[in-house]
């Protein structure tokens, strides 16, 4: 290996809480005390949508759908198409993680690969024909499951045949989840050349022992080897995914674990909490309970995290993501535009996502939709012509503002007084406690999150939830690993 992994970075400079909350770059991690960890210690969504797909009340068929789809037509005056953003659902992979909670087909048979992308081209078909018109494309990203499973041969034949269906231009973001246990030379060079240039590593932790444990082993001299090799490639964005609170993972596994990516240089670093759904992912019963961290531990390692990450100069981007301070991603918190939505913390300005294959969501207008998640039924839709439609909700005008104070809450660390659903008040009576722990200030013209309240972030989100209430929210938090291939 030749190439060199990216500079360290420079430590922060920032001192003053209010000014680093316009940089979203604290000087100091404080500790949080473990009487604030456990009082605020409840479970419920990350709210990569609002409401939640557990709480979406239905209300959209195929046909509906259909009829939605057609708001994305060309403008009738103009011609302009509006630029939509793409998620394509890849969802095969070799083996099984224990602690996966994602929407995956084990399988080592290439033809069943080649079934599904051949409907995934039907469907790519009727979502056209539904719109009326070529989409053109902003930013694509490829998630699963496993997107790296396929060959170079399928790489080609899906970029192709979703060349027939829509316009993906010269500087559409093309972003790909990768397992670097799968990751070849030729494979990277194959994705570079089709326009992908950034890519996201599943790594969850570098521990010999925690990924015996949760079944799922990659030495760190493999996961180094892949990150050259992908800088190399051409790929300019390259992001690393974590998991806390799994097996095994005591402070001093983790510090190693943290040194080993902050030593990788990765551009951005995701760190999810696991959930531990073992009533709704078989497979996470062979995972040993009893070597869990529970409650306060597994937010003292997520704190580890946070200090480790900002003491590297990264910058801490809404609940739970880093990047270096050049980055999108950082460029947009600081200057207000970052955006979140089913797939996360993104730059994109697109307002439409058209989600494709298995499980996927789409979100036209305020109208919101997942596919069927059951391989199946999926293929039984799709043979017999008909959108894969699963679920829906249709925004109502309440929904809409609270998805957007709860949006701006969880991209700003703040929430302006103007953006707050119903009686303001009546909001500030019920974060009098969250003022009084020092997590939340009053000021002015908005509530701003401490740096301390940036832990408990979904905390206050919650009060805003209309939903809140309603059941189902583990698997809400189950949808967290969407991403971590
Ligand atoms: S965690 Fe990722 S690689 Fe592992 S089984 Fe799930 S989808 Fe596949």
């Amino acid at each position: 290996m030749t190439a060199q992994l990216h500079a360290p970075l420079h430590a922060p400079l920032f001192c003053d809480d209010r000014r680093a909350q316009a940089t979203h770059r604290p000087a100091r991690i404080p500790d949080v005390p473990r009487a604030l960890g456990e009082r605020y210690d409840v479970s419920g969504p990350r709210y990569t949508s609002y409401p939640p797909v557990p709480d979406w009340t239905g209300g959209v068929t195929a046909d509906r759908w259909a009829t939605q789809l057609r708001s994305l037509a060309p403008d009738a005056a103009t011609g302009e198409r509006t630029p939509l953003a793409l998620y394509v659902h890849l969802p095969f992979c070799v083996s099984r993680c224990l602690y996966c909670g994602c929407n995956a087909t084990v399988t080592t048979r290439e033809e069943v690969v080649e079934q599904y992308l051949r409907r995934l081209r039907r469907e790519l078909h009727m979502l056209r024909d539904a719109i009326g018109a070529r989409p053109r494309i902003s930013a694509m990203h490829w998630g699963g499951g496993t997107p790296n499973f396929l060959t170079d041969r399928q790489f080609d034949a899906l970029v192709a045949q979703l060349d027939e269906v829509v316009q993906i231009d010269r500087d559409t973001e093309c972003s790909i989840e990768a397992d670097p246990r799968l990751v070849t030379r030729a494979q990277l060079r194959a994705l570079a050349r089709l326009g992908f240039h950034r890519i996201s590593y599943g790594v969850q932790d570098l521990d010999p022992v925690v990924q015996e444990a949760i079944g799922r082993v990659q030495p760190e001299s493999l996961v180094r080897d892949a990150v050259i090799m992908a800088r190399e490639e051409g790929f300019s964005g390259l992001n690393v995914d974590l998991i806390y609170g799994l097996p095994h993972q005591t402070p001093d596994r983790f510090a190693r674990t943290l040194e080993g990516v902050v030593a990788l240089g990765p551009d951005r670093i995701a760190c999810f909490g696991y959930a531990h759904v073992p009533w709704m992912r078989a497979h996470q019963r062979r995972i040993e309970t009893m070597a869990l961290p529970v409650s306060f531990e597994r937010l003292a390692l997520f704190r580890q995290a946070v200090a480790r990450f900002v003491d590297a100069g990264y910058v801490w981007i809404g609940l739970d993501h880093f990047a270096r301070p050049d980055d999108p991603l950082a460029e947009a918190a600081a200057n207000g535009t970052l955006r979140r939505d089913f797939m996360g913390y993104t730059t994109r300005v697109s307002s439409s996502l058209l989600g494709v294959g298995v499980s996927s969501i789409s979100e036209v207008h305020g109208w919101h939709l997942q596919n069927t998640a059951h391989l199946g039924e999926w293929q039984r839709a799709i043979d017999g012509g008909a959108l894969p439609v699963h679920r829906g909700h249709i925004c109502s005008p309440d929904d809409t503002q609270r998805s957007a104070a709860i949006a701006h809450l969880l991209c700003n660390a703040a929430l302006p007084y103007a953006l707050i659903p119903g009686d303001r008040a009546q909001l500030r009576a019920r974060w009098h406690p969250f003022i009084d722990d020092g997590l939340v200030v009053a000021e002015a013209d908005q509530f701003r999150v401490t740096t301390l309240g940036r832990f408990f972030l979904r905390n206050l989100a919650f009060t805003l939830d209309a939903y809140r209430d309603a059941p189902g929210d583990a698997d809400g938090a189950v949808l967290r690993f969407s991403r971590a291939v």
